[in-house]
């Protein structure tokens, strides 16, 4: 018998997860006890199961984002054209992110799911939030403010950025170790890169390896995920949340597959099929640095861009190319400022959409991260940022589907610019 291809696999492994979930979800809702096998509760086993998935995925990031942008850099670098493939990619994530938030702008703005009958829906929501709550969440997820974003570009020690999981900080010294091997003589430079190459080679085959595991890690993450929030949904925050689901699927389902088709001169559903297996574990695991191994492999293998372009492109837009994180922010601060009822300028608006821009470069690729960046925006536009309280009713949720959409994103600019490089992948028309 031929074997299911991993993807379908993963995401038979997603609808088992749902109907669990939902199962244990009803005996707990219905006042029944915590369902158990042998004294130990059924979620907690699906955690564990779930967290050592996650954590085999997470040990090979930072050799495998140090090794492929070196090894990226150093190649693309002794032909003398980093600045223009660098420009290219900057521009591809910047415009992507930018028509990412407006998609989300436009969509709240039209849906208004802040307000009921015209209302701010600000006493219905009960906008408070518990602060402890608000805190943990927000711990530890990597943005402080704006300015901040560019301090940690430079990290004062490499090897504690490395243990903090410091994307920013390791991909800028991992940028400039590549480039200036390029300024090695050749007797130096020759086995630094075989080295890097072959660091990098094995952390690709450690990765194909954990992903045979996928079904299992991601039945466990997904199953905990709907066992403790349940499919209920409820007012305002289902409107917003549906809001949010209605605009990340007019970018993932129209803005990117028009440039792919017109710019990138690659067929769209060749190119989303060839992601499948990065979309669902970056829908299962909600952290784009956990895919980004699997996101390289499919957009190597499947997609056919070359590995040179790839390892600069890919480990790069994990950390700094987060469309779905961006429209997420400023749909999530837009909301709760119509349900606080304060006026929408253009003046507001545009704070939000910078804001929003400017934070998703420095979100760290962890799940939860963006809710620090909302923090950021609602203090600008002078709300209280316990407000976020609301959102972590359907935060999990959210996630899976916006880091879904910041990995179709990565992968879909890394297509477009193998071709504005003048490559000829498995998906060009
Ligand atoms: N979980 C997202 C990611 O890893 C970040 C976020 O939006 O919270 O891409």
């Amino acid at each position: 018998m031929r074997k299911l291809a991993l993807h379908w696999q993963i995401l038979i492994a997603i609808l088992l997860a749902g109907i669990v979930g939902t199962l244990i979800f009803n005996v707990r809702e219905a006042g029944g006890l915590e369902p158990k096998l042998l004294g130990v509760a059924y979620t907690s086993i699906f955690q564990y199961i779930g967290t050592i998935f996650l954590n085999a995925l997470r040990m090979v990031i930072v050799p495998l984002v140090m090794s492929s942008i070196i090894v990226g850099v150093a190649g693309i670098g002794s032909g003398g054209n980093l600045g223009a493939l660098g420009g290219k990619t900057l521009f591809f994530y910047a415009a992507t992110t930018l028509a990412a938030i407006l998609v989300g702008l436009v969509v709240i703005n039209a849906v208004g799911p802040g307000y009921v009958n015209g209302e701010p829906a600000r006493d219905l929501l009960a906008l408070e939030g518990n602060t402890a709550d608000i805190q943990s969440a927000v711990a530890d997820k990597g943005v402080g403010d704006v300015a901040e974003i560019f301090l940690r570009m430079v990290p004062p020690n490499i090897v504690a950025a490395a243990v903090e999981g410091q994307m920013l900080g390791i991909i800028f010294f991992a940028i400039l170790f590549g480039y200036f091997m390029t300024k090695l003589s050749h007797d130096y430079a020759e086995p630094l890169f075989k080295f890097w190459d072959a660091v990098f080679h094995v952390m690709m085959r450690m990765t194909e390896w954990i992903m045979k595991f996928a079904p299992i890690g991601v039945f466990g993450l997904v199953a905990v995920v709907i066992a403790e929030a349940g499919l209920r949904a409820t007012g305002p925050l289902a409107v917003f949340a549906l809001a949010v689901l209605a605009a990340l699927a007019v970018h993932a389902l129209i803005t990117l597959p028009l440039l792919l088709r017109f710019v990138g001169r690659a067929s769209p559903i060749k190119t989303l099929v060839g992601a499948s297996k990065a979309l669902l574990t970056a829908f299962s695991t909600a952290s784009s640095s956990a895919t980004l191994p699997v996101t390289m492999e499919c957009t190597e293998k499947n997609i056919g861009v070359s590995n040179k372009i790839s390892s600069f492109v890919l480990p790069l837009g994990a950390t700094v190319n987060m469309n779905g994180t961006a429209l997420y922010e400023c749909a999530a601060a837009m909301f709760i400022a119509q349900a606080y009822g304060l006026e929408l300028t253009f003046g507001v608006q545009f704070s939000i959409v910078a804001i929003a821009l400017l934070t998703s470069i420095g979100v760290a690729g962890v799940p939860s991260a963006s809710l620090v960046a909302i923090a950021i925006i609602l203090t600008a536009i002078k709300l209280p940022i316990e407000a976020i309280g609301i959102l972590l009713v359907f935060d999990r949720i959210l996630d899976m589907a916006r880091t879904s959409g910041n990995i179709w994103g990565d992968i879909s600019c890394a297509t477009i610019v193998a071709r504005l490089e003048g490559e000829e992948t498995n998906v060009a028309l």
